[in-house]
C-alpha cells in the first residue's frame, strides 16, 4: 500500500488553516478532480478521493484534532473510520457540505448521474447492497465467499441493445443521435454546462424499431449470478467493500451499478473481540490455580499452550502475542488475552468432602486479614481488565 500524503499537504493548507480555508480550498480540488469532469482518468479519481478522505477528517474538530495528535494511526480503527471506494458515497456523505443540500453540486456535475469509465448509452443500472456474514476465524484468516444474488442482468437476445436481433435502427431525432442533451446554466462558480441524457432515446441516440421480444426493449432481463468476495483479513463489523460494475445492468446497455458489500460479525461461542485482540476466558481448576499448570487453549488458528504460575489468582489476564486479528491497514496482528476464572465444582463426593474440611483448617488455605483488605483493589483490577 502506497504511503498516505498528509491530510494539510494533501489540501494544500497550512497546519493552523481555519475551517473555512480547509472548505475553501476542498471545494477548489473537488471542482478541479472531480470525475465527472475528468472521464476515464484515474488519477483524478484518486485525487478527488484523496482530498475528500483528507476533507472529511480536517473538516470535523475531535477528528482533526485526532490526527494532529496522532496522524494517520489515529484514524484507523473505530466507527470514523470510513473507505470510500465509490464516488456517490462521496456524493451521499457530503452532498450538502457546499450548503443549500446539494443543489450546486447537482448542478455542477449533473446530478446523481454517474459517468464513470466509457460513456455509457442507456440508463445507468441501480446499486445493489448485501450484508456478509463473517466467523470471526474467516475475518482472521480473509476468505473468498461466493454469494448467489438476484439482479437485472444485459439480455443474452439482444446483447443488451433491447433491439431484435438483426432489426434496424434510426437516429433519435431529439438529440440527433449524440444520446445527450446540452443545457446551459449560471451558478456562483460561472456558466456551467448541463449534460443530461436524452430521454427519448434512453441516451442511446438511436430509436429502435422493433423491440427484442425478450426483454421488451429493455435490454436487461432478470436473472442470478454468483459474486465472487474477496474478503481481506482483519474487517470490521460495518466496513464495507464496493464491487464496481457488479450491480444491476441498465436499460438498454447502460452502466451497471456496484454491488456493495456491507460486513457483518458472527458471535463466537469460546472469543470475544476487542478491537483486534481476542478475550478468552479459561476456566482452571483450584488445585491448577495453587499448583501452577500447563493448559491447552483454543486460538484462532489451532491450539496454544499457556502456562499458569502456581498462586494465579481468579481474573488475572494472560497475552498470546499475536494471536489475534490481523490489522487491516497496517503490517502485524492483534493478541489473545486469556482472563483466568477457578471453577468451584457444584458437587462433591463425600471422600472430597473429608478432603477439603481437612484442607479448611490447614496454614495457608485462608486469607489472611491484610489478604482479605486488598480484595478491594483486586476488584478494581478486574473491573478494568477489560478497558
Ligand atoms: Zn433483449
Ligand atoms: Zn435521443
Amino acid at each position: 500500500m502506497a504511503a498516505k500524503r498528509d491530510y494539510y499537504d494533501v489540501l494544500g493548507v497550512q497546519r493552523n488553516a481555519s475551517a473555512d480555508e480547509i472548505k475553501k480550498s476542498y471545494r477548489k480540488l473537488a471542482l478541479q478532480f472531480h470525475p465527472d469532469r475528468n472521464p476515464n482518468n484515474k488519477e483524478a479519481e484518486d485525487k478527488f478521493k484523496e482530498a475528500t478522505e483528507a476533507y472529511e477528517v480536517l473538516s470535523d474538530q475531535p477528528k482533526r484534532q485526532r490526527y494532529d495528535q496522532f496522524g494517520h494511526q489515529g484514524m484507523r480503527g473505530g466507527a470514523d473510520y470510513q473507505n470510500y471506494n465509490d464516488v456517490n458515497d462521496i456524493f451521499s456523505h457530503f452532498g450538502d457540505i457546499f450548503g443549500g443540500g446539494g443543489s450546486i453540486f447537482e448542478e455542477m456535475f449533473g446530478g446523481q448521474q454517474r459517468r464513470r469509465g466509457p460513456r455509457s448509452t442507456g440508463d445507468p443500472g441501480s446499486d445493489l447492497r448485501i450484508r456478509l456474514k463473517l466467523t470471526l476465524e474467516e475475518i482472521a484468516a480473509g476468505v473468498e465467499k461466493k454469494v448467489k444474488i438476484k439482479k437485472w442482468k444485459s439480455c443474452a437476445t439482444c446483447n443488451g441493445n433491447g433491439a431484435r436481433p438483426g432489426s434496424s435502427r434510426s437516429t433519435c431525432p431529439q438529440c440527433q443521435g449524440s444520446g445527450e442533451l446540452r443545457q446551459v446554466s449560471r451558478s456562483m462558480f460561472g456558466q456551467f454546462v448541463n449534460i443530461t441524457a436524452c430521454a427519448f432515446c434512453g441516451g442511446t441516440g438511436q430509436i429502435i424499431k422493433e423491440k427484442c421480444s425478450t426483454c421488451d426493449g429493455e435490454g436487461r432481463e432478470q436473472g442470478e449470478s454468483t459474486l465472487k468476495i474477496n474478503v481481506p483479513a482483519g474487517v470490521s463489523e460495518g466496513n464495507y467493500m464496493t464491487l464496481q460494475g457488479q450491480g444491476n445492468s441498465g436499460r438498454r446497455g447502460g452502466q451497471a451499478g456496484d454491488v456493495i458489500v456491507e460486513f457483518t460479525e458472527e458471535k463466537h461461542d469460546s472469543f470475544i473481540r476487542n478491537g483486534d485482540d481476542v478475550i478468552y476466558t479459561a476456566l482452571i481448576s483450584y488445585p491448577d490455580a495453587v499448583l501452577g499448570a500447563d493448559i491447552e487453549v483454543p486460538t484462532l488458528t489451532g491450539k496454544s499452550k499457556i502456562k499458569i504460575d502456581a498462586g494465579t489468582m481468579p481474573g488475572k489476564m494472560l497475552r498470546l502475542k499475536d494471536k489475534g486479528i490481523p490489522h487491516l491497514n497496517s503490517y502485524g496482528r492483534g493478541d489473545q488475552l486469556i482472563q483466568i476464572q477457578v471453577w468451584v465444582p457444584h458437587k462433591v463426593n463425600s471422600h472430597e468432602k473429608e478432603l477439603l474440611k481437612e484442607l479448611s483448617d490447614s496454614e495457608h488455605i485462608n486469607p489472611s486479614e491484610e489478604e482479605k483488605s486488598k480484595s478491594k483493589s483486586l476488584f478494581d483490577k478486574m473491573k478494568n481488565a477489560f478497558s
